[in-house]
């Protein structure tokens, strides 16, 4: 990192000089991990702030991701999205589930629920969804295909921690959603993630899960994992989380200035959040027309700005899962066309306004 780039993204740290304290209070304290204080009160900190009943926190999204998909039993395929992170279908994988690409909705550019049905066999176990850019997947048309059908669904909200539907939050819908607290995203502990659970008893296996199958001091249940998260990260993450409205208000700033500038270029579409839902403030993404896309990256790079092409390369394109029958380009239309046109820009609450003026000129101009 040198001094005149800017990235796609900044780490929020909310108090680095009153953190670096607290963690030498946790280095002292004599219980560095294994479900100690800092983890219990983040974990409630996060359930009051979201308002949901069944939550635990993992050293990462992804291993959360994978503790979920275990702890519901699933087996064979699990439907999915290409339009995502490596992460969410890598997750799949290494479970020995199949993924099953669905194309996705060109609007929220989440799984699209009308092409669910048709791809639903005997074999199928769950609905893997994700909350793109912090975009509501239609988590009520979900619902009740899951329902008809007798599978499960999870959902991978690495983007959509703050994101409320229809009043409360998005995390209340589905068998379990999963949370990132990367370095990159709208809250970070360092590295880790979250896991809201819509039974207690899917709470209680998932502990189980992330302590090697072990209870009490001579019980081992199940082939469990480690993913448990530390005290450091918890501490992290709990200061990182008072402090993240203010993060908030200078992320709601940038998006209202580039939405300014940017609203009204030919060739240039924001996306919307629809109606029931609020901002995730995760994510400034833009569709770019006529495969002008890669100049306009371009043109940002020459000018020291590195916007991402997220999600490019599209995951069904990726030798490891291109050959898989669901992945073929004509089936996923609109997946490709999106992943092709997409690009989001530097989005933290640090950023001025100079430089956002700045990125929306080179994009004018290019
Ligand atoms: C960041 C991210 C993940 C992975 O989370 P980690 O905490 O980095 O393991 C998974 N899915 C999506 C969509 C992400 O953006």
């Amino acid at each position: 990192m040198t001094e005149n780039n800017v990235y796609v993204t900044r780490p929020f740290i909310s108090d680095p000089d009153l953190i670096s304290q607290k963690i030498a209070e946790v280095l002292k304290s004599g219980q560095l991990t294994n479900n100690g204080p800092k983890v219990v009160e983040f974990e409630n900190a996060l359930a009051s702030k979201l308002d949901v009943e069944h939550l635990s926190v993992f050293t990462n999204g992804t291993l959360a991701l994978m503790i979920a998909l275990k702890a519901l039993d699933l087996t064979g395929e699990v439907i999915t999205t290409p339009f995502t992170f490596a992460a969410t279908v890598h997750a799949l994988q290494w479970l020995g589930l199949t993924p099953v690409f669905c194309d996705i909705d060109p609007e929220s550019m989440c799984i699209d629920p009308t092409k669910i049905e048709q791809l639903i066999t005997p074999r199928t176990s769950a609905i893997l969804g994700v909350h793109v850019f912090g975009f509501p997947c239609d988590v009520e048309a979900i619902e009740n295909i899951a329902e008809r059908h007798g599978v499960k669904v999870v959902y991978d909200g690495a983007h959509s921690l703050l994101t409320q539907f229809k009043g409360r939050s998005l995390s209340h819908y589905g068998d379990i959603t999963m949370h990132s607290f990367h370095a990159t995203k709208l809250l970070n502990s360092l590295e880790g993630g979250a896991l809201i659970f819509k039974s207690a008893e899917m709470k209680e296996k998932s502990f189980l899960l992330n302590n090697f199958g072990i209870r009490g001091e001579e019980n081992i249940f199940l082939p469990g994992l480690n993913a448990k998260m530390n005290e450091v990260q918890a501490l992290v993450g709990i200061e990182n989380l008072k402090q993240l409205h203010s993060e908030i208000e200078k992320r709601d700033i940038v998006y209202r200035k580039y939405s300014e500038l940017l609203g009204n270029v030919d060739g240039i579409r924001i996306p919307q959040q629809p109606a029931c839902s609020s901002h995730s403030y995760q994510y400034f993404p833009i569709i770019v027309a006529d495969g002008r896309r890669d100049v306009i990256h371009s043109a940002l790079k020459e000018a020291g700005i590195h916007a991402r092409k997220y999600f490019y390369p599209l995951l069904s394109n990726i030798e490891t899962y291109s050959n898989l029958p669901s992945a073929r380009r004509e089936l996923l239309k609109v997946a490709n066309d999106i992943s092709d046109s997409v690009l989001c820009l530097p989005y933290f609450g640090e950023l001025d306004e100079e430089t956002v003026v700045k990125i929306c000129n080179v994009i004018k101009n290019a």
